[in-house]
């Protein structure tokens, strides 16, 4: 770090200390050569990321924007506000520590969809409604079979009806078969 006063690029730090609120961290430096004290800063450096678009369109990734279609997409499914907003800064921070400075939507919504199919099912199912593109019941059967192959512990849309069928079944065709 080259000196303020002298321009020499040798110093030594005198401390190390967390500041604004561990977003940076603040050295005091001496410069080997004059001796002249100063301050620097160190910080996670921010990139702007681009978000390639369904229809090829650019835009910068909007924190804000993405929040809202989560806010929407899980009214009344019981997952605060504060946790959809700390969802939205770790997929921000994923997407800051990613390689490439392009990603396309469908790469973002799939990351939503990995923290939501750990949330809510109905969240999750709703949300890939919206950026998933369903193009009709087939395809929401088929998120619906994702969702419970990834989640095979987890509790479905309606296991009480299904179950309750399978064993009516289960107990007639047992009782209609010879013996
Ligand atoms: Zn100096």
């Amino acid at each position: 770090m080259q000196c303020p006063y002298c321009q020499h690029i040798n110093s030594r730090v005198l401390e190390s200390r967390s500041s604004e609120g561990g977003q940076s961290i603040r050295r005091r430096r001496e410069c080997l050569s004059c001796k002249h004290r100063f301050t620097t800063y160190e910080r996670v450096e921010f990139v702007p990321i681009t978000v390639i678009k369904h229809d090829g369109k650019k835009e910068s990734f909007d924190h804000s924007k993405l929040l809202r279609g989560m806010v929407r997409a899980c009214e009344k499914t019981g997952i605060s506000h504060q946790r959809l907003e700390a969802i939205v800064d770790e997929i921000e921070a994923k997407l800051q520590q990613h390689p490439r400075r392009e990603v396309t939507s469908q790469e973002i919504g799939q990351l939503v969809l990995d923290y939501l199919r750990q949330e809510n099912e109905v969240a999750y199912i709703r949300f890939a409604s919206v950026y998933g593109r369903f193009q009709g019941i087939k395809d929401f059967v088929a998120t619906l079979k994702q969702f419970q192959t990834k989640n095979p512990s987890s509790p479905t849309l309606w296991p009480k009806n299904t179950h309750n069928c399978s064993d009516q079944e289960t107990s007639s065709s047992s009782i209609m078969t010879p013996s």
